[in-house]
């Protein structure tokens, strides 16, 4: 068939240009120590930021969720899929987000792809006609890019970590509804937004602030409540998204906001609407994984993680590549060429470590990188490891372009 000619061409392109993916599977749980595709690796990718996915409390909640409720939910939220474990973790959000918002609620869905979805088609639709602009991010998640393509308003794309230039765009817009939607920690650069100098623009303004908290929920914050207790932030402007299958270990999200658009949410929110409710045991299991976050044992885990970052940031050693200056568990590394990074993916795999290379479009152009992702389920001397695998590499390469410009 011709059309499977042309897929064939295309498909042969991306590897030519090194942007080719692939799976890698794996037998053994999330977790530093790894068998994938029949070797044992030492992984420094994954969001699960506080070691959460294989907790031992976590796995005997999300059993105990499965003998109280079974397998599936059977429905979509507003069938008959609606369960106690759903209500009860929307609950327990709420008031977790309730020192940021006004008269918070929460909602749970079955991914951060869906709940960003659900949440910008819905806000688009406040105001009769629907004369809507929706000022995204130059970095943001995808999930936010379709989320916003979908909902159909004007969308306005503002320059990477520009507060200047939002500001003059929010002050020539017209719109009757305004919505700013943003990162709170670029989950390729590991840098934080300027949250503060943004929700006081959208309050100025009468603009919404979404903040889409993915990498910072459980991470962030004293009681690990993500960005919003990070900065301290406090305003009816904020729709806050926290996604629950990264630090949370477990799977879903949720968006919490006044009690009103959560309402709104339910009401038209396509996303939430018309697909199943996610099983009702993870919902249970989130329980367990929210009260660790929030507890003492939560607060021992973010502080090991800091000191891994501490550990990364002294330690590596690197003449050409850069690491970027993040303070978050993503600690990226440019390299910039495709295929360099590519390159240096597989020599740490050959030595028994799993990091990702990361090339565009994810990523811009020329700024190619490997994505070190660090847990607190990692120990100083797994993390010591990694260093020294990278200074050897990164030597080498310094060696080799020297090689070359003589
Ligand atoms: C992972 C991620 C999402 C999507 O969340 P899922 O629950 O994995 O679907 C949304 N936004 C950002 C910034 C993310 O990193």
């Amino acid at each position: 068939m011709e059309a499977i000619r042309v897929i064939e061409q295309q498909l042969q392109l991306l590897q030519q240009q090194g942007l080719q993916r692939r799976l890698r599977v794996a037998d053994t749980p999330c977790a530093p120590r790894m068998r994938v595709d029949g070797r044992d690796l030492l992984a420094f990718c994954s969001n699960d930021y506080l070691g959460l996915a294989a907790h031992p409390a976590v796995v005997q909640a999300l059993q105990e969720g499965a003998a109280l409720y079974g397998a599936g939910s059977g429905a979509s939220h507003l069938i008959s899929g609606h369960s106690r474990a759903h209500a009860r973790l929307e609950e327990r959000l709420g008031a977790l987000l309730a020192p940021h918002l006004e008269q918070p609620r929460a909602m749970y869905f079955g991914s951060g792809f869906l709940a960003n979805q659900a949440m910008l088609g819905a806000l688009a639709t406040i105001h009769p006609g629907h004369d809507t602009e929706l000022f995204s991010e130059e970095l943001n998640h995808a999930s936010l890019i379709d989320g916003a393509r979908l909902s159909r308003a004007r969308i306005t794309i503002y320059p990477h970590n520009d507060v200047a230039a939002l500001a003059s765009l929010l002050a020539a817009s017209s719109a009757k509804s305004k919505i700013v939607v943003t990162d709170s920690v670029y989950s390729m650069d590991g840098e934080l937004a300027p949250l503060p100098a943004l929700l006081a623009l959208c309050e100025q303004h009468g603009a919404w602030l979404v903040v889409d908290d993915a990498h910072g929920f459980g991470t962030l914050g004293a009681s690990g409540c993500g960005a919003l207790e990070h900065f301290a932030l406090r305003s009816p402007h904020l729709v806050y998204m926290g996604t629950l299958g990264k630090a949370a270990g477990v799977g879903g999200a949720f968006v919490a906001a006044h009690a009103s658009v959560i309402e709104l949410l339910l009401q038209r929110g396509r996303a939430y609407i018309y697909t199943t409710a996610a099983a009702p045991a993870l919902a249970h299991a989130l329980l367990t994984s929210i009260d660790i976050i929030n507890g003492a044992e939560g607060m021992a885990l973010r502080a090991h993680l800091q000191q891994l970052v501490a550990q990364i940031k002294t330690d590596l050693r690197l003449p050409h590549w850069q690491l970027l200056p993040s303070m978050t568990a993503v600690q990226p590394l440019v390299i910039g060429a495709n295929q360099a990074a590519v390159q240096a993916s597989v020599q740490l795999h050959a030595q028994g470590f799993w990091v990702p290379a990361i090339r565009p479009p994810t990523v811009a152009a020329g700024t190619a990188r490997l994505r070190i992702t660090l847990s607190a389920a990692h120990t100083t001397a797994q993390v010591a490891s990694l260093i020294e695998a990278v200074n050897t590499l990164a030597a080498q390469a310094e060696a080799d372009s020297e090689a070359v410009t003589a």
